[in-house]
């Protein structure tokens, strides 16, 4: 044997037992860890037993949080109504580049050493995610998957005392000045110098906010799999907090259950110390992807926020000025000068007449507001810092009356001044003069300033400076002046925010039932320089068969008018006597519920006045009830119920649904069997494509993406709606539903290809109305043949 080759021989072997090592070790953590569950169960079964026979006040013995939380209320409000010159309302000293302690625990490091490879299961609202938990539990998975759910303190605080709070910011700012166990607080020598001393003073505590407790839930969590819901209730139970129980299982656990929102954005994404990195990231619902991401990244801003703002602002400064440091009063006065040179732009005075929507570059938009020549980086750290926000609610909670009765006192001065010298000027020039110019020159702000929460403003206004700060290419700032007027940070290319959360997963998955475009998704993931060959798209048919769904295209009315309801056509007396017609006929036929979509809620007042007006709502209402989407949220559950009871009514043939595309109904519901038998779109949802965002964006593609990108988006915009909407009905195996697209254009080659696979397979394009009658008469009278052998 040559040297060479002997060499080689032990180097393979000490390369062996390496491995052998490695692997060795890999298992004995995985046996560790198995044990450590075994144990755990162990632990929640022993302790799920004592809750039974003990009463749940063990829980917190040996333990000054053993206050009840009536207690507690009773202490904090007593610590509110301590005035002591409002030491709590006070800001501290501002140390420039000192340690922030905002989040503290936020940066608390975990060993996390033995990761387990996590799967991060995404979706749009909290209650898909419950939906995704109930499909778990009927698995042969559900007793051996560690799941947990996560969200933000407002879906998960116990306290009723934080929990009302209601904004978020607010909720997590209270909630770790609780945490806190000293204080510093600021006070004033006899001369009114502001001293800065530390104090000892007890914080009072969350009796939520108890280490074992928490534990135990954590616990708890991980071996039983659980929804917010039963988090929430299993957190009372153990008088421990949901928030902290889950971001503590977050290491533990194997599915991680999180909305669009904490996702997409980097803030909320290292706000819970979310690791992406080589786990596996599945978006589900991703036709709203788009909307999450350009939410996240998007900062809106309302005059009355601003105008609130600026007022409690000036009262605190007033009211503090003795106590507060010059460095901490120059602050102030900066920021509110800065939202007062905003709320000029967005509010101009009310002589000048032209109030318009405008985009500006964030160059032009700084200039315009005037505050080019501030530095605004150092004053949002400032207000973060020192906490204004939860001191200016503060505030604003405890002197709202104040600040209302000197705003009355001063609104009356100004008009007994603007009608003296209303009468001087009569006496004088014999001149007219308007009251309203002489109170708009002295008086221009606090029309809404004390309707909307000065802390919950100013939280939005630093989210809006904060995205001017970060000067990105592509953001801009659109500005609706009036007095409902608003200023919105935009960043017209949301995709380049997602590149990094593709950089870090091992991969990612963005699923959903409407997908269609895909175009928009394929730019989404290979976006920033991303090669598509790591893309696959896999198209998976639909579990319903193809005879069980039958698609329409109309292009033509019973009394042979086209349908086309573009903004010129569509109110039409003609077009709206074809669509009652269409309706009466395919109500008569249809079994069980009918949906029917209108492009907007203005549109559906119109048809619905129109088939009221034409007794054509009479007519459907002898065979089906008729129901109209309920204008406010509070009340879509009311309706729905009533939709289902009466579609469920044997003396009736169902029921019919008048719906706005994009509205309540149209997404995250579930008509399926009798609740949707038949889905009608009416004409095709379009954006308004005058509004100065939408076109600033189409330019935007124009520019960097070429092509016919801006007109794709266009589409796709429409589609994706219209998409959602037919994707109510046909929910399951079983399941059988007719979609009536009422328009020609539906008829388009590139607008049928946009439609979902499943249904382009059954479509019937151009049609007429007598063709879509037969069709719709036979498939109805099969499906009864199928159900009654
Ligand atoms: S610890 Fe939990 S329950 Fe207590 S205030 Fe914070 S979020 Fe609310």
């Amino acid at each position: 044997m040559d040297s060479n080759d002997w060499l080689q021989e032990e180097y393979e072997k000490i390369k062996k037992n390496q491995m052998l090592i490695t692997l060795q070790n890999k298992m004995d953590k995985i046996i560790q860890c198995k044990e450590n569950f075994e144990n755990m169960a162990k632990r929640v079964s022993k302790q799920k037993s004592n809750v039974n026979v003990k009463s749940t006040d063990n829980y917190c013995k040996s333990d000054r949080r053993k206050n009840s939380e009536p207690e507690l209320e009773k202490e904090n409000i007593e610590e509110q109504n301590d005035s002591e010159g409002d030491r709590d309302l006070i800001l501290e000293e501002f140390e420039e580049n000192a340690e922030s302690d905002i989040y503290p625990e936020e940066v608390e490091e975990i060993d996390n050493k033995d990761e387990i490879i996590k799967v991060y299961i995404s979706s749009r609202t909290h209650s898909q995610l419950s939906q995704f938990i109930g499909e778990i539990k009927r698995t042969i998975f559900k007793d051996v998957t560690r799941v947990v759910t996560l969200a933000s303190r407002q879906h998960y605080c116990i306290n009723s005392e934080v929990a009302k709070l209601k904004n978020v910011n607010l909720i997590n700012e209270r909630c770790l000045d609780m945490q806190k166990t000293k204080s510093k607080s600021t006070s004033t020598s006899d001369d009114g110098r502001v001293l800065k001393k530390s104090k000892l003073r007890a914080c009072t505590a969350c009796p939520y906010y108890n280490q074992n407790n928490i534990t135990k839930l954590k616990e708890r969590m991980l071996i039983e799999i659980m929804d917010m819901e039963d988090l929430v209730k299993c957190g009372k139970e153990l008088k421990a907090c949901p928030y902290y129980a889950s971001r503590m299982a977050m290491d533990d656990a194997e599915v991680v259950l999180i909305s669009h929102a904490g996702i997409v954005s980097s803030g909320a994404r290292s706000g819970i110390s979310l690791k992406l990195k080589d786990n596996i990231l599945i978006l589900d619902e991703a036709h709203g992807l788009s909307a999450a991401l350009e939410n996240a990244h998007s900062a809106p801003v309302t005059v009355k926020q601003l105008s609130s703002v600026k007022t409690y602002l000036q009262f605190y400064i007033n009211k503090y000025r003795a106590k507060l440091s010059s460095r901490n009063l120059l602050s102030l006065n900066q920021i509110s000068f800065v939202v007062g040179k905003l709320i000029s732009l967005a509010k101009p005075k009310e002589t000048e007449k032209n109030k318009e929507t405008t985009i500006l570059t964030l160059e032009d938009f700084v200039i315009k507001a005037e505050i080019d020549h501030m530095n605004l980086r150092p004053l949002v750290e400032f207000c973060r810092s020192t906490r204004l926000a939860p001191k200016l609610h503060g505030f604003s909670m405890r002197y709202s009356q104040q600040v209302l009765e000197e705003e009355e006192s001063k609104k009356i001065a100004v008009k007994k001044n603007s009608f003296q010298k209303f009468l001087s000027n009569i006496a004088k020039k014999k001149e007219l003069a308007t009251v309203e110019e002489t109170q708009t020159e002295t008086n221009p702000i606090v029309q809404f300033a004390t309707e909307t929460s000065a802390g919950s403003g100013l939280y939005a206004v630093l989210d809006f400076l904060e995205m001017l700060c970060a000067r990105s290419e592509n953001g801009r700032v659109l500005v609706q002046q009036g007095d409902s007027g608003l200023l919105k940070y935009l960043l017209l290319n949301p995709a380049e925010c997602f590149a990094d959360v593709l950089a870090q997963c091992r991969s990612v998955i963005v699923a959903g039932g409407t997908m269609e475009p895909i175009s928009e998704f394929k730019a989404l993931l290979s976006s920033n320089g991303r090669s598509d060959s790591k893309l696959n798209i896999v198209r998976c048919e639909h579990v319903v068969p193809p005879h069980n769904i039958l698609a329409v295209c109309l292009s033509r009315g019973p009394s042979n008018t086209v349908f086309n309801f573009s903004y010129e056509n569509r109110m039409s007396k003609e077009l709206l006597n074809e669509v009652g017609r269409t309706l009466r006929n395919v109500c008569s036929i249809v079994p069980g519920g009918v949906v029917c979509f209108l492009p907007s809620y203005s549109y559906e007042q119109t048809v619905y006045d129109h088939l009221k007006n034409n007794h054509i709502i009479d007519f459907i209402s002898k065979r089906k009830s008729v129901f109209r989407e309920p204008k406010s949220a509070a009340d879509v559950e009311q309706v729905l119920h009533k939709y289902s009871l009466a579609v469920k009514n044997k003396e009736k043939n169902g029921a019919l649904l008048l719906s706005v595309v994009g509205g309540k109904l149209s997404e995250g519901l579930n008509f399926s069997d009798d609740l949707g038998r038949c889905v009608i779109v009416v004409g095709m949802p379009y954006p308004n494509v005058k509004s100065p965002e939408l076109q600033e964006k189409m330019s935007y593609l124009n520019r960097t993406a070429g092509g016919n990108a801006a007109n794709i988006y266009y589409e796709s915009l429409c589609m994706k709606a219209v998409n959602q909407c037919i994707g109510r009905a046909v929910r399951h195996i079983n399941d059988y539903a007719t979609v009536l697209l009422i328009d020609e254009r539906y008829s388009r080659v590139q607008t049928i290809s946009a439609l979902p696979s499943f249904v382009q397979k059954s479509l019937i394009s151009n049609s007429s109305f007598g063709q879509m009658i037969g069709s719709m008469a036979k498939f109805f009278s099969r499906h009864k043949e199928i159900k009654t052998n």
